[in-house]
């Protein structure tokens, strides 16, 4: 076991060789907390420059102050509409340091530190570098930067302003939070603001998000709510295919109401669960606690893995405590109402749930031959395995929404749902497998609209169209990675005799044995 002495100067060692010139061209940055007479504060550092800044808590809100920058200060560049539309972002494909925007970077470096489990120091991975090591995905996500952070927006429908696209951005953070107060939820007393005050009332029991007041109507609320989430979307490309007539159920919604060209950020890290989460709860990862696709935890010792098939079900087990979900949030403004989380790990609270369907130990249906499916592109789905299992999990969720939606699902009858959640997982898949500027992104893009429609189609039979307000979003972006651009910081770490774990890719742990 080594001292105390001992990791303090691994730390230090682990966090100059990560910020070096030699890992540049596959580490971004590399950031830890490191406080300032007991106010929070930051370090971010890299080969171009340091930049420490500190966190001050004003009205319930967090203000961000830097502290000094030594060389460049990357992180000041921000805009979440940087690289788009979409032959801008195929224009400069891999932007280095200097050249990226990182939305909210201060906001959502920071909020990871808030959590007893973060890492001793977080490592970026840069736009370029691609993972050969663990198989060597085209499109890749994860990291701070703009176009791995950047998810669509749309919101239609009963309630929601018809404002067309609108140059603007939100946060994932701000989705659950707009949804309630679309369908005129109450506020809670004593509800918790983004500092973790008392602050209510707030629509959720944690609100680290604001809603997009703006594009509600108040005088028409919906009844119902869907949303749509498709898992590692790029924005730019979803834009794109819509212009050009390929998804028109996407378009439809797209011309009903209202689009964030910049869509949604989503938090540090722009990985899976923590975002789903981000987005169910309103909260940061570093705040519901389910950090990263896996992570250390410090207490038991132990580490936890939340994205993996195995462990999907366990998800109630990581949340905390003191944030609450949309579902929980609806049930409390609308007793008796009935809720659906459809494929989706984050389901808390939900009175139907895929996932809870399997806690009873109850299939839903997992069909045999998925080249033969609708909406299962012939090219993609019959060579690949992981577009055939994503096709499959993704109509089987199709068919336990039509289901519901048409009041019968296996033996078992509903009521029309007061909010629905749909995931979709091929997207994700897809532009991993192909990056997002490929025939397999677009394809997977289709085969989803295709789905979508036959969803909002069912909503339609069953009367109930009008009433509804739809959301569609994902839970981050997707990038093209270079092929040529590999490595892996850990070997080099561990040659100069750094104990450490490297959990979730970047969550770095110094003094735990691997
Ligand atoms: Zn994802």
């Amino acid at each position: 076991m080594p001292g105390d002495n001992d990791i303090t100067v691994q730390i230090e060692q682990a966090r100059e060789i990560l910020s070096s010139d030699e890992l540049a061209p596959i580490c971004e940055m590399v950031f830890w907390r490191d406080d300032l007479n007991g106010t929070p504060a930051y370090v971010v550092a890299n080969s171009i420059g340091t930049v420490r800044y500190a966190r001050h808590e004003e009205d319930g809100t967090h203000r961000f102050e830097v502290i000094d920058v030594e060389g460049e200060n990357f992180l000041e560049k921000q805009d979440q509409g940087a690289f788009s539309p979409v032959h801008d972002e195929r224009s400069s494909l891999f932007p280095t340091a200097s050249e990226n925007h990182y939305p909210h970077a201060y906001e959502s470096i920071a909020q990871i530190f808030d959590d007893p489990n973060a890492p001793d120091m977080a490592a970026v991975h840069t736009a370029a570098h691609n993972w050969e090591d663990e198989g060597g995905h085209r499109g890749e996500h994860g990291s701070l930067d703009v176009i791995q952070a950047r998810a669509p927006f749309i919101a239609a429908g009963k309630g929601i302003a018809a404002l067309g696209e609108v140059n603007r951005g939100i946060r994932l953070i701000d989705i659950a939070p707009t949804i309630l107060h679309a369908l005129g939820a109450k506020a809670t007393d004593g509800g918790r603001s983004a500092t973790g005050e008392v602050a209510g009332p707030t629509l959720l029991k944690r609100q680290d998000g604001v809603a997009a007041t703006d594009i509600v109507d108040e005088g028409d609320r919906p009844e119902r709510a869907v949303t749509f989430l498709l898992d590692g979307c790029n924005n730019n490309v979803l834009h794109d295919m819509a212009a050009r007539g390929e998804i028109p159920n996407i378009a439809r919604l797209m011309e009903m109401g209202t689009t964030f060209s910049h869509g949604a950020a989503s938090s540090f890290p722009t990985v899976t669960l923590a975002n789903h989460t981000a987005i169910a709860t309103g909260t940061h990862p570093g705040h519901h606690n389910v950090l990263h696709n896996s992570f250390w935890d410090r207490s038991e010792k132990k580490r936890i893995d939340t994205n993996h098939p195995a462990t999907w079900h366990l998800w109630s087990q990581w949340v905390s405590s003191e944030v609450e979900t949309i579902h929980d949030a609806i049930h409390r403004s609308f007793p008796g109402e009935f809720t659906a989380s459809i494929d989706e790990p984050a389901d808390g609270g939900a009175d139907y749930s895929t996932f809870g369907m399997f806690r009873k130990g109850r299939g839903t249906g997992f069909p045999e031959s998925p080249h033969e499916l609708p909406h299962a592109s012939a090219q993609f789905v019959r060579p690949f395995k992981d577009y055939e299992w994503s096709t499959a999990v993704d109509h089987m969720g199709l068919e336990q929404a039509t289901g519901i939606w048409s009041g019968h699902f296996k033996g078992d009858d509903y009521p029309l749902p007061k909010f629905m959640w749909v995931n979709f997982t091929l997207t994700d898949s897809a532009m991993h497998r192909g990056g997002p500027h490929s025939d397999i992104s677009e394809a997977s893009l289709r085969d989803t609209d295709g789905r979508i429609g036959e969803i909002i189609a069912s909503i339609e039979k069953a009367g109930a169209f009008e009433e509804t307000a739809f959301f569609l979003f994902a839970d981050h972006g997707m990038e093209e990675s270079n092929p040529e651009v590999t490595g892996n910081w850990g070997k080099i770490l561990r040659d100069e005799g750094i104990s450490f774990r490297d959990e979730g890719y970047g969550f770095i742990y110094v003094g735990v044995e691997d």
